[in-house]
């Protein structure tokens, strides 16, 4: 199992010079090595885990996401969700766990599903780039607005802006 924290550390609850320097330069918080330390904790039990790559911890105030590798996933969240229901108990609040992407598009889909992004326009201005994400009418972020758009500027670089479909374009 691979994730920021060095796997001695995971394993022995103190951090190495090199963990600790991460802590102290705002990488990862206190919280995110309490949740990495309970990943492996599952993983020593579980086999299916030791294979995962754990890329990021994102505590956005009401939730928490895993950013993993790519097909490690539903690994994560379980049989039954059984693994996401444990993280959820220790954190207190609610786990999603997203699978990192290279494509922004995919990124950001990972993390709001199941709701899906219809298109992803990047706007220009003149503090720089900004995303706007459209989804359907009426639908629902898994998140509050707030908590997604600071998560979406964490994992993309940039401000993201929700948009609704136009239901007018919609009928053309
Ligand atoms: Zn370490």
């Amino acid at each position: 199992m691979k994730t920021p924290i060095c796997e001695i550390c995971l394993r022995s609850e103190l951090l190495c010079s090199a963990c600790q320097e991460k802590v102290n330069s705002g990488e990862l918080k206190e919280n995110d090595v309490e949740m990495l330390g309970l990943i492996y904790k599952e993983s020593e039990k579980n086999k299916i885990l030791s294979c995962i790559e754990i890329k990021k911890i994102i505590d956005g105030q009401g939730i928490v996401l895993v950013v993993c590798n790519q097909g490690s996933g539903r690994k994560i969240v379980g049989k039954g969700g059984v693994f996401a229901k444990r993280l959820e108990q220790a954190a207190g609040k609610p786990v999603r766990v997203v699978e990192e992407s290279s494509d922004v598009r995919s990124f950001l889909q990972n993390i709001i599903l199941p709701v899906p992004i219809i298109n992803l326009n990047i706007i220009y201005t003149q503090e720089g780039e900004k995303y706007k994400i459209i989804i359907p009418q009426r639908s629902r972020l898994p998140m509050p607005l707030k908590t997604f758009q600071s998560i979406a500027k964490d994992v993309t670089g940039k401000n993201v802006e929700v948009g609704f479909e136009d239901e007018g374009l919609k009928k053309v």
